[in-house]
């Protein structure tokens, strides 16, 4: 069963920049609703857990070393088709080969430092809404 929801993090490349607000204007201008959103920073453990399914990839160190050197802005966001939807909007993971228009395209510097994470499934985007918002934090 297709969910309507999808997560996402302004990761901290983006949030040093400036730019939350830039890329919540996209993300509210293409027709989603914010369920939940908070500004936090990842210990490395952190970090590590929620991209666990990376561990074995070789970029999986340089990954948790940046999403936890910095503020992040995590949120639920609801509209429908979400998880594919988004993935259209923020664009390809490396900004190079990311469509104009798109959230990467626009604020992303480079496959690393991509400005934004985008769920890549509806299982996923339970799991990671879940790993940082409590049942109380996700009316
Ligand atoms: N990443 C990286 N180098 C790569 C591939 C990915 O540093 O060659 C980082 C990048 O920040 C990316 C994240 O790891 O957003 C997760 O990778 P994934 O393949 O899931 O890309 P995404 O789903 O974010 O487009
Ligand atoms: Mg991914």
């Amino acid at each position: 069963m297709a969910t309507n929801r999808t997560f996402t993090m302004v990761k901290p490349d983006a949030v040093e920049k400036n730019y939350i607000g830039g890329i919540l204007e996209k993300i509210n201008g293409a027709g989603y609703r914010i369920v939940a959103m908070k500004y936090t920073r990842l210990s490395a453990e952190q970090a590590g857990k929620f991209y666990e399914v990376h561990s074995e990839r070789p970029f999986y160190g340089e990954l948790v070393e940046y999403m936890s050197s910095g503020p992040i802005v995590a949120a639920i966001l609801e509209k429908d088709n979400a998880v594919a939807d988004f993935r259209t909007l923020i664009g390809a993971t490396d900004p190079a080969e990311a469509a104009e228009g798109t959230i990467r395209a626009a604020f992303a510097e480079s496959k690393a430092k991509n400005a934004v994470h985008g769920s890549d499934s509806d299982e996923n985007a339970a799991i990671e809404g879940n790993f940082f918002f409590s049942q109380v934090e996700r009316p």
